[in-house]
């Protein structure tokens, strides 16, 4: 198993091996959420909607947020969720990314956001949930905190300003080390300065990591979330070509990885729009991460 945690020099546009936990089981409970997690027609009214919660209710959210215990002393990677074929989830998941170089840009008026995917995810009352950097928080902080305050998402850390916890990672400056768990801090911590409660789980810029890292991370105390299905919308262009990678590879419990990015991932919007009815006419229903992590087997609450 060791060995499968040495992956992953590919992310965001490439397959990656390792189904770290893929144990069937019984369903636990699902939280309070998952009654926005169905398809059209099923889902009450008003439910899901633009609607923004209290920050107290949104806090709760996040503190209810179930982990993973560490494996052998070391934080557990997450992803997939249970194979369940009577109860075919799928969670869509969006990268903010936002280096220092893309700050710079942004700062120069190019979109790191994407309001219209956030609108139709919306519209289509697909819960989701975003994997957002501490930099993208401190760039956009109104349209962090209506993520966060919408009860369809769910906002998690990905580090402060997307350096690479292994190299070589896309090219990506290097995190040292000893600096790991102060980036991940730092990324939680500029979060909350714009008002966002995040949920404790962390995904490694570029999906880079190793098993050095995941020990040297421990401290943060955060689950570590990876995918098992690769959209490829990192810098597409095709919106059918990335729907048809994603529809190609989900299977139930599947966590999709996709881009909250306009400018580096312009056809994510599309896309979704595609993939969303596709998934739910082969009967999946959408989630957000925790609701896969409540129901693995081990999943502390
Ligand atoms: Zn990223």
């Amino acid at each position: 198993m060791l060995q499968l945690l040495t992956l992953s020099l590919a992310a965001c546009g490439t397959e990656t091996a390792a189904h770290r936990v893929a144990v069937p089981g019984p369903s636990s409970a699902a939280p309070d959420k998952a009654v926005h997690a169905q398809a059209p027609g099923e889902a009450g009214p008003g439910r899901g909607g633009a609607r923004a919660e209290p920050r107290a209710e949104a806090e709760g959210r996040a503190e209810a947020a179930p982990r993973l215990p560490l494996t052998a002393g070391r934080t557990t990677v997450f992803e997939h969720g249970v194979r369940d074929r009577a109860d075919k989830t799928v969670a869509l998941t969006f990268d903010a990314d936002m280096t220092p170089g893309q700050a710079r840009r942004a700062a120069g008026g190019e979109r790191f956001d994407n309001p219209p995917l956030v609108d139709s995810l919306r519209r289509l009352k697909v819960p989701a949930t975003v994997f957002m950097t501490g930099r993208w928080a401190e760039e956009y902080p109104d349209q962090a905190v209506l993520l966060d305050r919408d009860p369809l998402f769910e906002v998690a850390n990905h580090s402060y300003s997307h350096g690479a916890f292994t190299t070589p990672c896309y090219g990506l400056p290097p995190v040292a080390p000893g600096a790991m768990v102060r980036d991940i801090d730092r990324g939680f911590a500029a979060l909350r300065r714009a008002g966002v409660s995040p949920v404790p789980y962390f995904r490694f810029p570029g999906g880079c990591f190793d098993e050095r890292t995941l020990r040297a991370v421990t401290p943060a105390k955060v689950t570590a979330v990876h995918w098992d299905v690769v959209s490829g919308d990192a810098f597409a262009k095709d919106a059918d070509r990335v729907a048809e990678q994603v529809l190609g590879q989900v299977r139930p419990g599947s966590v999709v990885v996709m881009h909250l990015t306009l400018s580096a991932a312009p056809a994510t919007d599309a896309a979704v729009r595609r993939i969303v009815p596709e998934l739910r006419n082969r009967g999946y229903r959408f989630v957000r991460v925790s609701e896969l992590i409540a129901k693995t087997p081990g999943a502390v609450h």
